[in-house]
């Protein structure tokens, strides 16, 4: 299979609606088969979220890339992102940003995505295990995070986390089905904007759903 054929031709399809050069840039060099389990590597570009094991998925890539691109990151920030899952999106926000910490709750899926981020190279990445609160205050603040699992409502541990005049983007509804809210810290009242239906497995946690 000509995997750089196949990307080339996903990003093509994703730039019809994403316009942001810089973010279509650095997933047209991310190896997506790399993050996804043997199996399903004839999928890896077709525009679809795919399972990575333990009940997870890696994202859809239009959605990592609009989700991305609503960060509006410029190479200097320190970014946030909950559920690591393969490790996709801490790569495509690696490249875009100065550095990411990325927080996932299930070991296992943790160790592989730590192995193949090494194996690719990138050296601004910290993989944390989840603790008791969510997101990774010790990092705190950050200038956006992202939260790539579903919570009932924005978790207030985690707009603790956001600088003033960061951005953070969630999905937020119930365990099926979600809408993508982008919310920007501001010292008085904070911007909300809802950038669209989504659906997403559940941020598992004290502030988020119970682990069923
Ligand atoms: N961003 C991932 C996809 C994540 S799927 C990728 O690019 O592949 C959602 C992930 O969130 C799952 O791995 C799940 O275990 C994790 N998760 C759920 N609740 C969490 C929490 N409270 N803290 C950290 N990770 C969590």
């Amino acid at each position: 299979m000509d995997f750089a054929a196949e990307r080339a031709r996903l990003i093509e399809h994703i730039s019809r609606e994403i316009k942001d050069r810089r973010v279509l840039e650095v997933m047209a060099r991310i190896p997506r088969e790399m993050f996804v389990p043997e199996e399903n590597r004839h999928l890896a570009y077709e525009d679809i979220p795919l399972p990575i094991g333990l009940d997870q998925t890696i994202s859809q890539p239009f959605i990592i890339a609009l989700m991305t691109e609503a960060l509006e990151l410029t190479g200097k920030e320190k970014v946030l992102e909950i559920g690591t899952g393969s490790g996709y999106q801490a790569a495509v926000l690696a490249g875009l940003a100065r550095r990411v910490v990325t927080v996932e709750r299930l070991p296992r899926l943790a160790e592989t995505a730590r192995k193949v981020l090494d194996s690719l190279g990138y050296n601004n990445i910290k993989i944390q295990l989840s603790g008791e609160t969510l997101g990774w205050p010790e990092g705190a603040p950050y200038e956006a995070i992202l939260v790539t699992a579903g919570a009932p409502r924005v978790p207030s541990e985690l707009v603790a986390q956001l600088a003033i005049g960061g951005r953070m983007v969630i999905p937020v509804g119930s365990r099926y089905l979600q809408e993508l809210v982008k919310i920007t810290r501001q010292k008085r009242k904070n911007k909300i904007e809802n950038l669209g239906g989504c659906r997403f497995v559940s941020l598992i946690g004290k502030g988020a759903w119970e682990d069923e």
